[in-house]
């Protein structure tokens, strides 16, 4: 289900369909294991960032990736499109908010929970939402747009720089379902072990990734199979 379109000049290397369509999975896979591993925050007087690495500087000479490969990845894709404007701490340290402005401008909030011994992210799957649950002050905005794959992982990887993470809500802005592509692709690398390697939930998890839906039915066929 597609929401309004969005103008965006850049593609996300985390844009996981985009970047299989370019080189092989083993190349894709090994390009997003040292982004993953390799992105670190920077704290300065401007707040904080993710250092301004580009795609090419995660690869190698090592690799056998053809050249048209690299040529393609280096100037289509960006390391990072959004950027965090803003780090809110709480007063009992135990949650950091993280305000993210995505490449067009919009705003989307991702909230790192610290708990006893491990840290839970929970993360936006689109600008605003139309289910318009009462509650909620997302569902007063209506649908401004969907985020992409690269758009949603990013959160994660900006989370992970902060704080490791080893569970994943999607709980932020957004009803992930009514995003179902470019969330499927999302929950594909989270779980996938050559990236962060999240398990699916389970009761007696420890490790994970819980995805809360209202129930888009048609999608909720591929929800079960997930989990
Ligand atoms: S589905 Fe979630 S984000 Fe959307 S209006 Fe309801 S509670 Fe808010």
């Amino acid at each position: 289900m597609s929401g309004p379109k969005r103008k965006l000049k850049n593609e996300s290397v985390f844009d996981v369909d985009s970047v299989l369509g370019v080189v092989k999975p083993m190349h894709a896979y090994k390009l997003w294991h040292r982004m993953v591993r390799k992105s670190k925050m920077q704290f300065d007087d401007e707040g904080l960032s993710v250092e301004a690495k580009e795609v090419k500087e995660y690869i190698d000479e090592g690799w056998s990736l053809p050249k048209a490969g690299i040529a393609e990845l280096n100037s289509r894709f960006t390391s990072m499109t959004s950027k965090v404007i803003e780090t809110k701490v709480s007063s009992k340290g135990n949650t950091t908010k993280l305000l993210i402005e995505v490449q067009d401008g919009h705003l989307i909030e991702t909230v790192i929970m610290q708990h006893h011994n491990y840290n839970t992210v929970c993360i936006s799957s689109q600008i605003g939402c139309k289910m318009g649950c009462k509650f909620c002050a997302t569902g007063t905005m209506g649908i401004v747009g969907n985020l992409t794959a690269g758009e949603i992982i990013e959160q994660v990887v900006y989370a992970n720089s902060v704080r490791p993470i080893r569970n994943v809500v999607f709980m932020g802005m957004g009803e992930p379902l009514n995003n179902y592509d470019n969330v499927r692709q999302a929950v594909d690398f989270l779980l996938d072990a050559r990236c962060f390697n999240l398990s699916v939930c389970s009761r007696l998890m420890f490790k994970g990734l819980f995805l809360y839906t209202f129930g888009i039915s048609f999608h909720v066929e591929w929800c079960i199979r997930q989990l």
